[in-house]
């Protein structure tokens, strides 16, 4: 089968002979439908994230339909059309026991510590697909995953009703996280230095901030320290700043600030199992969001090193459409 693999640091390739899944007795198989793209895929394929071998299956944000399962599954069945949660936590660890997954000292991460699902068929544990209903837009799909850690950082900001909310960044996270910031009625401004994306920040209902504005919330999605060292400046006496983006680059803060500004400042990853998902799924299912707006190009899987060469430098979020076999639509 064909799979999308990273050959050598910035090379990527599409294999014609990847081999199938073996699917374990917890697990089920997945026909791919999309995968998004996502900074966290770009350091990958830059070589930034060093993964356990190579070629290397790329890819995480990924939604399908379910072709066959293992013997141990009860609730899910072929044919089921199925969002892949692709952080998979141990259940087991003290983090995991308090409900802190994405604290787990065990987590396995899809693409990043086994291989991704940029493939026709993946395996993946059953409790970690998510079952979706077939009138839901692919666009609007193929967004679940990043749109559940943006509705988690607005969460741990702590959002009222009416609150400014700075956005910094406004990459497909940042614009996530602008619908998100909407969704807790707040109002989303963003700071960002690429035009293009400005455009779609309000396309989607942002304001851009004004250069002297003050926010009881901030939210740093850009992972850029500079712009981290900036944000602080603009986080209102009290405030709570959110950090989702990450470098590991140093970025200066002093206690003096902190502790004279009162400032709360929050790191936040990704999402807890299983309450997350379950939760973003049950907001796309009652609210009018739309998430698929944040998407601009759409690529064929013959198509993908492409589609990853251009992802950083273009407004809007990419992802890779796969071609539907008849056993699976
Ligand atoms: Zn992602
Ligand atoms: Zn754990």
């Amino acid at each position: 089968m064909r799979a999308v693999t990273l050959v050598s640091p910035g090379a990527v390739a599409v294999m014609d002979d990847w081999p199938e899944p073996v699917r374990g007795p917890g697990e089920v198989v997945v026909a791919v439908h999309g995968v998004g793209l996502c900074g966290s895929d770009l350091a990958v394929v830059a070589g930034h994230r060093p993964v356990p071998a190579l070629p290397w299956v790329l890819g995480h944000e990924a939604f399908g339909v379910i072709l066959s399962t293992g013997r141990e599954v009860t609730d899910r069945r072929p044919g089921q059309r199925v969002v892949v949660e692709p952080n998979y936590p141990c259940l087991a660890c003290g983090p995991c026991r308090a409900g802190v997954t994405s604290g787990c000292r065990a987590r396995r991460a899809a693409g990043i510590s086994e291989h991704g699902l940029l493939a026709e068929r993946v395996a993946v544990p059953a409790r970690f697909t998510w079952p979706v209903p077939d009138s839901w837009d692919d666009a609007d799909v193929v967004c679940v995953e990043p749109l559940t850690v943006a509705v988690g950082a607005v969460r741990a900001g702590g959002l009222r009703a009416g609150d400014p909310c700075l956005v910094v960044g406004a990459g497909a996270q940042g614009l996530l996280v602008c619908l998100a910031v909407r969704q807790a009625g707040g109002v989303p401004y963003v700071v960002e230095p690429h035009e293009g994306r400005r455009a779609l920040a309000s396309e989607v209902g942002a304001e851009i901030a004004a250069e002297d504005a003050r926010f009881p919330v901030a939210i740093e999605t850009s992972g850029v320290p500079e712009a981290f060292e900036a944000t602080v400046d603009r986080v209102a006496d009290g405030g709570r700043l959110i950090v989702v983006g990450q470098s590991s680059r140093p970025a200066r803060l002093s206690t003096f600030t902190l502790v004279q500004r009162r400032l709360t400042l929050r790191g936040r990853l990704i999402y807890d199992h299983p309450g997350d998902f379950a939760h973003t799924i049950a907001l796309l299912r009652d609210h009018d969001l739309r998430p698929g707006r944040v998407l601009r190009a759409r690529f064929e899987l013959a198509d993908a090193p492409a589609a990853f060469a251009q992802a950083a430098d273009v407004p809007g979020k990419s992802w890779i459409s796969l071609p539907r076999t008849e056993e699976d639509s």
